[in-house]
């Protein structure tokens, strides 16, 4: 995006698995266009409330203010009209309702900074990442490190005994694995630390 002429809006996608520094990306570019004097306006689910419902909290504690909305809709309508720089993290709890957001922002002039993970616990794209892939202008793909043997790492795995497509969680819940290590649902070890938590 390097000539951009007045009043272009655009869309950029940060995705990778958990740990991959999709919040540390979101979190610079954000301070970047702050220090811009950009009118900047940052959300995240407030289902995602691990740290904070205030504060986008990166693992490695970088942190910047942000407003926690119950829906893709809910952003559309705190926007304000002088906004310029939008950044929405873990957008992958915000279901498909954020395309159509997410599209009609970009189309208004604003830049739109869009993180979430690419992939589910099970490997398989994570609606609406997927779509607001092919809908961006600029698109990056961060990779974790393999908790297992040091590769970088694509997918997220999950130490939980759990189907649900949606856990919220992080230290001890999550890793990342690269291709190799990955190994998609719930492992048998999962499954045994969970009952033996229980028990
Ligand atoms: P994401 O938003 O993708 O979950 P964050 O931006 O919150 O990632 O955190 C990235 C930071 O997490 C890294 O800079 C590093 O300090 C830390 N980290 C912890 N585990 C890992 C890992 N397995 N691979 C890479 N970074 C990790
Ligand atoms: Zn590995």
């Amino acid at each position: 995006m390097d000539i951009v002429k007045a009043n272009m809006g655009w869309i950029e996608v940060v995705c990778g698995p958990m740990f991959s520094g999709k919040s540390e990306e979101l979190i610079r570019r954000l301070r970047r266009a702050e220090i811009a004097r950009q009118r900047v306006q940052i959300f995240k689910p407030s289902l995602d409330d691990r740290y904070s419902n205030s504060e986008i909290v990166s693992h490695s504690q970088l942190r910047i203010d942000s407003q926690a909305v119950e829906s893709a809709a809910d952003i559309m309508q705190r926007i304000e009209a002088r906004t310029e720089v939008i950044g929405i993290d873990e957008a992958n709890f915000l279901g498909n309702g954020l395309v159509e957001v997410v599209t009609r922002l970009a189309d208004l002039g604003k830049r739109v900074i869009v993180a979430g993970l690419d992939t589910d616990y099970l490997g398989r794209p994570f609606d609406p990442i997927p779509t607001l892939l092919a809908l961006a202008e600029q698109i990056t793909k961060t990779l974790a490190i393999c908790m297992r043997c040091g590769n970088p790492a694509k997918f997220t795995q999950r130490l939980i005994a759990s189907d649900d497509l949606i856990v919220v969680g992080a230290g001890g819940m999550y890793e990342a694995r690269c291709r190799r290590c990955f190994e998609a649902g719930v492992t048998p070890e999962a499954r045994q630390k969970t009952v033996s938590t229980e028990a």
